[in-house]
């Protein structure tokens, strides 16, 4: 197989119609993503003023933690009586303040907005501005929305990081392009990224977000970010408005979509593409071995995405690609042409593509298809299953580590076991 697959520009789906849905919607809202970020950002916390439900999401989305004190809570504020607004504002200053004395160990406080309307009507920032002159140089407080209003849950990232750009140093000696990359990552994928980085001879790289606020990448105007995650619309045009530019590519799904992502890596930063396929060759060679064993079940079955983490593009890409299934409709909460280009290039002709959700019609369409795996959300699951569909929850593919050369295989893993587990059953 050679190093890069040759992307054509108008190849594939780059100029197909995409059928847009704006009707009910069966997602989880951006708080989710505190469960993934609380994890990468060690020294933050994440303060929800919400309501009970937004308590319960995000008890119910991290599971029971008995072992640690959870660097995530919830100030409830909508059984108070809100007549004063200033009330509010001061009951919140009293809730940091108590949680700043109980936890030394914070560094960075987000204050994450969400639906109810007493919350909506606090102005959030303005809070997290004061907060900030409060208690700085200690801790900062920075403030986004995790509200189902205007973010599905994969956007709580996005929103997350695009707080975090204003604050990056700026960088003085900056004297040759550096890498930023872009996307909350489990550890031991960042860790193999490293590793094949300083195999490439890179020098100047960074990760964010960082896994200590204290250690903020710094950026300029020689930083190339690449993007590890296709749903960071916001953060993108964050960094660019500070200068940064946007190396474009695939994502980092399978051996097909890492390989591209690590050329294009070390093409922002004037690698050769030698270069660079000499470093990543055993490991490429072993994602495709990993492959292999799993092509065999998945070949010639069919797919159905419903539009979730934002995610679905590169897995349809992936899965099509190295894997043979035939892709039956690939849904998606939100394209972003620009972002997802080279993905776009790589799907296959005619691949139906949707925008939005229509839930019901979509369903329809589901059932019209009959495909041999469903891609969803934790809502549509079970119904589905019921009727005898094979499903995959959306949000397995985003809690669990699938970028990179060593998780290619276990990636395909999570599309057959299903798979087995349905032939197991009916046998
Ligand atoms: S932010 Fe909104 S959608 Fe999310 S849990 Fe709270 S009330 Fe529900």
């Amino acid at each position: 197989m050679s190093a890069v697959i040759p992307i054509h520009a108008g190849s594939g789906c780059s100029d197909a119609p995409v059928l847009k849905e704006r009707g009910q919607r069966e997602v989880f809202c951006g708080l989710t993503g505190i469960i993934w970020l609380h994890r990468k950002m060690q020294d933050a916390f994440f303060l929800v003023v919400g309501s009970r439900t937004c308590a319960h999401l995000i008890q119910s989305a991290a599971g029971v933690m008995i072992f640690a004190e959870p660097r995530f809570a919830t100030a409830i504020l909508d059984e108070r009586d809100l007549a004063g607004l200033a009330d509010a504002q001061d009951e919140l200053d009293r809730v940091v303040k108590r949680l700043l004395e109980r936890r030394p160990d914070i560094r960075l406080l987000f204050l994450v907005g969400s639906c109810p309307s007493e919350v909506i009507k606090l102005d959030l920032s303005r809070a997290a501005s004061r907060l900030s002159q409060q208690f700085m140089p200690q801790v900062r407080v920075l403030n986004y929305s995790g509200s189902g209003i205007e973010t599905t849950f994969t956007q709580g990232e996005d929103a997350c990081l695009a707080a975090l750009v204003p604050v990056l140093p700026v960088s003085m000696q900056q004297q040759a392009p550096e890498l930023l990359i872009v996307g909350a990552l489990a550890d031991v994928v960042e860790d193999q990224f490293s590793r094949l980085f300083n195999a490439m001879g890179l020098k100047q790289f960074a990760f964010f977000p960082s896994r200590s606020s204290t250690a903020l990448p710094a950026i300029g105007p020689q930083t190339r970010f690449l993007l590890a995650q296709p749903f960071l619309g916001d953060t993108a045009k964050a960094l660019e408005a500070r200068g940064a530019r946007r190396v474009a590519s695939p994502f980092p799904l399978g051996a097909e979509g890492t390989t591209a992502w690590m050329q294009a890596a070390g093409a922002a930063v004037g690698l050769s593409a030698a270069t660079v396929d000499q470093a990543i060759t055993p490991a490429r060679q072993r994602a495709e071995l990993a492959l292999a064993a799993h092509r065999e079940q998945l070949q010639g079955k069919s797919i159905f995405f419903f539009p979730d983490s934002q995610l679905e593009l590169p897995l349809a890409r992936f899965l099509s690609r190295e894997l043979g299934m035939t892709l039956t409709e690939v849904g998606t909460p939100y394209l972003h042409r620009q972002h997802l280009a080279e993905e776009l290039a790589w799907l296959p002709a005619g691949t139906l593509l949707s925008e939005g959700q229509d839930v019901e019609k979509q369903l329809d369409r589901c059932r019209a298809a009959r495909p041999d795996v469903v891609v969803c959300g934790l809502g549509l699951a079970n119904p589905l299953e019921a009727e005898g569909f094979t499903t995959k929850w959306s949000i397995e593919l985003v809690f669990t580590p699938i970028q990179g050369f060593e998780q290619a295989g276990d990636l395909a893993g999570l599309f057959t076991r299903p798979l087995t587990r349905r032939q197991l059953l009916a046998a």
